[in-house]
């Protein structure tokens, strides 16, 4: 065999290691927006301002009130696997904050001209790092003008992978992606103001509203202005609660002192099969809006033994972290829940009940 054609092997550089990386998690404008809002709340902001030109080709900038940066780890920020949210190993099993690999802003700065500006304290001074491709042998940390908390502002995204960057659609669709992001987190959080501006007009100011409280059971829930405000759609009428206590599943014993186990939110049915679409169908688990197709199906089917057409529904897990696997998909949207029967269980008992409850009048077809 001729051996000048034996391909040697070599070490891939920290550039398209990133690179790579960011083919999982940066897939689209929309997923930087994501992870960088899941990084203000995880940051404790109470205000994120996301602004975007060009469907997020030209800039994504979000902007937030959280703690901060302390200035020695702005590098780190933005170095891959570098996290301040998972300690160990070991951690992984109760992680309480959306994001913990500590690769989505090295990945974002491989793929775009990043500037990171952080301030962590009240002096209204910050430091300002920046970011295309690869992070300079000595970054340079320069003092701006900056409140206390984080900016970060991706322009050019995929300014060096071609190959991407003819891959992004129009810049109303990849702008739509952007909102869906924006609402589901707005869903996710009504404690939190959000707004998104896009080629600088306003396109969405959904205001922080306070839970709604359950005086029966003490519950508080998404209030139903977010969820409308967010969605865009009238969702006040025919809107059942739903509180579902799982509190008998937890063990009892020392650990479990303070955990809470529940499910809060609501339910909406249908029977004109035209209406099924605008239905809202969230599942959020700990804040975190996950896809899991056992619940999905499972309402489906409730539904349809309640010989409803449609079934909607925003339903909020509150589980014990320790009940949960996070780390089983790079965009976190996939989890995995231990003791899902039991939760299924009660979750198709309750719900059961709540359908068989309520009477629809039939809306008799018009005859033509
Ligand atoms: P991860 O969120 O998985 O830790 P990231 O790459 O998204 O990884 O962020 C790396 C680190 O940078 C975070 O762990 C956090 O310490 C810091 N960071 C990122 N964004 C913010 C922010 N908006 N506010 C405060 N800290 C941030
Ligand atoms: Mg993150």
């Amino acid at each position: 065999p001729d051996n000048s054609t034996i391909t040697r092997i070599k070490k891939l550089s920290p550039l398209l290691i990133n690179q790579l990386a960011a083919g999982e998690v940066v897939t689209r404008p929309a997923a930087v927006v994501k992870e960088l809002l899941e990084n203000a709340i995880d940051a404790g902001a109470t205000h994120i301002e996301v602004r975007i030109t060009q469907g997020g080709m030209g800039m994504i900038e979000v902007v937030d009130n959280g703690l901060g940066i302390h200035p020695d780890d702005m590098v780190m920020a933005i170095t891959r696997h570098a996290t301040s949210k998972v300690a160990d190993i070991a951690t992984l099993q109760g992680i309480n904050t959306l994001g913990f690999r500590g690769e989505a802003l090295s990945a974002v700065a491989a793929v775009s001209r990043l500037t990171l500006t952080s301030s962590h304290d009240d002096s209204g001074v910050g430091r300002q790092l920046h970011v295309a491709g690869i992070l300079a042998d000595t970054p340079k940390l320069t003092p701006v003008v900056h409140n206390r908390g984080t900016t970060v502002t991706v322009k050019d995204l995929y300014f060096n992978v071609p190959a991407r960057r003819g891959n992004l659609k129009s810049i109303g669709t990849e702008f739509a992606h952007i909102e869906t992001i924006v609402r589901e987190v707005a869903l996710a959080r009504a404690d939190v103001t959000l707004s998104l501006f896009h080629d600088n007009k306003k396109r969405l100011l959904l205001s922080a509203s306070l839970a709604e409280t359950d005086t029966n059971n003490n519950n508080s829930r998404l209030p139903l202005s977010r969820l409308e405000q967010a969605l865009g759609i009238a969702l006040t009428s025919n809107a059942i609660p739903i509180t579902i206590d799982l509190s008998s599943l937890l063990q009892s014993g020392a650990q479990s002192i303070e955990a809470s186990a529940r499910i809060s939110g609501w339910l909406w049915t249908s029977q004109q099969s035209q209406s099924q679409t605008t239905l809202p169908k969230l599942l959020y688990v700990n804040g975190r809006l996950v896809k899991e197709v056992l619940i999905s199906n499972q309402l489906r089917q409730l539904a349809a033994s309640a010989q409803l057409d449609g079934i909607g529904y925003a339903l909020y897990f509150d589980l014990p972290t320790q009940w949960l696997n996070v780390n089983v998909h790079p965009t976190k949207q996939r989890i995995r829940i231990s003791p899902l029967n039991n939760i299924m269980a009660h979750l198709g008992h309750a719900i059961g009940l709540k359908l068989k409850s309520i009477i629809i009048p039939k809306i008799a077809t018009p005859v033509v």
